[in-house]
């Protein structure tokens, strides 16, 4: 099967594809020749009521349900994604500009992932009972309501799935807005939620650009926002969430550290700074973008690095020879080469790539600059493209220093064989998700998020299920009530 990137219509609410041609467009594009695949509308009023009304409707029924039972659709959920996983990679590839090579392993099969994990995490869900003397209490763990989830657009299956999942079987309904870059993916997983057995209205699809999220995270029946996106971002939705008294999961932006110490196997090191900043051209939040290496292994590393990036092949994300593809806009990559100018202008020194590939295509050639000083632009901000800044270090206490230098903290990473130190650096550093010889391993079973301004909340893992129910407690009393009048 494949899909084609026109949906039957911009929404998915209430069971089913809805349309309002009175609502302003947006033109879907491949980033890989700037090709306009599919016109969709943002969302009116209209529909985000009929989204509103029929999420709580089916919220009702939801709760209603056990826990077993919500289980059992989301892991069949997750069965259908599997089965369809070529169709709907081939469509994030369309959307995103991604490599097909990447969306087959890491896009819808992640999204499965935490289907089937939070399936099986539903029926498991319990309160405590508190023995007080003869008395007693007990915490009932209960949904919040109604869940907004708003998405960036590098992994919109990913995310619009890792929102669902543990919100769902908690037994909150979602309507989900995904990135206006990247609008496509997230109706499929609303569609095979509803074949999979899901009330109709359960996990809604609205789409459209800020004033649309405004309008979902203000409304006062919505109980919950979780947002994936930038800093800036973030702070106007949590302050609008804050407004309501509304619960909050925020995964945001980073420019994280990875350490690589002169003891660190090279060709592993150089691997997962690789890794950590070309996968997906860069478009990643917890990427280590400023990487830190002892000198004395300097040189090595770079060359390494420099003769490994050889092997990129740059081209139509559709050609599954292909590992590099291109940013997702226009916009994205006049941003990056921004920062590359401004890299050449601060006087780093450019190992490779620096340039942007003309064609329709949005392609930056993977980049590193060496001899960054930590007080340069591209050692500050995140620049969400192919570009690795590399920073020298001598001693541990100077590389911790300076790693926690920053008001990001969503993730950090160390390369070194000397365990002790590994253990010890990753404690020192303020960081949410830490990586020892390794880096941006995103397992479901593992909760991922940041700290400072990278985030509130965490994702995935049993850590989630926090973040999408409340508890009340109940106090119980076995004797007569003691009053004093
Ligand atoms: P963005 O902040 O521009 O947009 C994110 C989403 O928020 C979009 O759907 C957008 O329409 C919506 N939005 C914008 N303004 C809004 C408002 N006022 N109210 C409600 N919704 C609003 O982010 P982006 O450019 O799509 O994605 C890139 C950013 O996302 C990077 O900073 C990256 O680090 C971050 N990111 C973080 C994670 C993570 O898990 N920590 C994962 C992926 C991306």
């Amino acid at each position: 099967m494949s899909y084609d990137t026109q949906p039957a219509a911009s929404h998915f609410v209430a069971g089913g594809y809805v349309e309002d041609t009175a609502g302003a467009e947006i033109e879907v594009i491949h980033p890989a020749t700037g090709a306009v695949i599919a016109r969709l509308h943002e969302a009116t009023d209209r529909i985000v009521e009929l989204a509103m009304v029929s999420a709580l409707e089916a919220q009702e029924v939801w709760a209603a349900m056990t826990g077993a039972e919500r289980g059992r659709v989301l892991r069949r959920a997750a069965d259908l994604i599997r089965e369809r996983n070529r169709a709907l990679s081939e469509l994030e590839t369309m959307d995103t500009g991604k490599p097909l090579q990447e969306t087959l392993v890491a896009d819808a099969a992640s999204g499965a992932d935490a289907l089937e994990y939070f399936g099986g995490l539903a029926g498991t869900l319990t309160g405590e009972h508190i023995q007080l003397g003869g008395n007693w209490a007990y915490t009932r763990r209960e949904p919040l309501g109604l869940c907004v989830g708003i998405g960036a657009w590098n992994y919109p299956t990913q995310i619009a799935c890792w929102k669902a999942a543990p919100a769902l079987a908690c037994g909150n309904a979602m309507i989900f807005k995904p990135s206006e870059s990247t609008p496509l993916c997230a109706l499929k997983v609303a569609e095979i939620l509803v074949e999979a057995g899901a009330p109709a209205g359960l996990f809604n699809v609205v789409q459209g650009r800020a004033e649309v999220g405004s309008a979902l995270v203000t409304d006062p029946r919505v109980a919950k926002v979780s947002l994936t996106g930038s800093v800036p971002t973030g702070r106007r939705v949590y302050a609008a969430a804050a407004a309501g008294i509304k619960s909050v999961t925020m995964e945001l932006g980073g420019k994280s550290p990875l350490i690589v110490f002169e003891d660190a196997d090279v060709e592993d090191a150089v691997g997962g700074a690789i890794l950590g900043n070309f996968y997906s051209s860069g478009q990643i939040c917890s990427n280590g973008t400023r990487v830190f290496v002892q000198k004395g292994l300097r040189d090595r590393f770079l060359r390494r690095l420099a003769e490994r990036l050889e092997g990129v092949v740059m081209g139509d994300p559709m050609d599954e020879a292909v590992n590099f593809g291109p940013l997702v806009s226009a916009a994205q990559r006049d941003k990056v080469m921004g920062y590359i100018r401004t890299g050449l202008g601060e006087g780093a020194r450019l190992v490779c790539g620096g340039e942007a590939v003309p064609g329709g295509g949005y392609f930056v050639q993977p980049t590193v600059f060496a001899d960054v000083t930590d007080g340069m632009v591209i050692a500050r901000d995140e620049i969400f493209g192919p570009v690795m800044a590399v920073l020298d270090f001598e001693h541990e206490d100077e590389v911790v220093r300076r790693a926690n230098a920053t008001e990001f903290g969503l993730s950090a990473g160390v390369f070194t064989r000397d365990l002790a130190r590994a253990h010890r650096v990753i404690g020192n550093l303020h960081a949410g998700t830490c990586f020892i010889n390794s880096y941006n391993d995103a397992p479901v079973e593992m909760p991922f998020g940041g700290m400072k301004m990278s985030g509130v909340g965490r994702e995935n893992a049993r850590a989630a299920i926090d973040h999408y129910s409340q508890l009340k407690s109940v106090f119980v009393r076995m004797g007569a009530v003691e009053a004093p009048y």
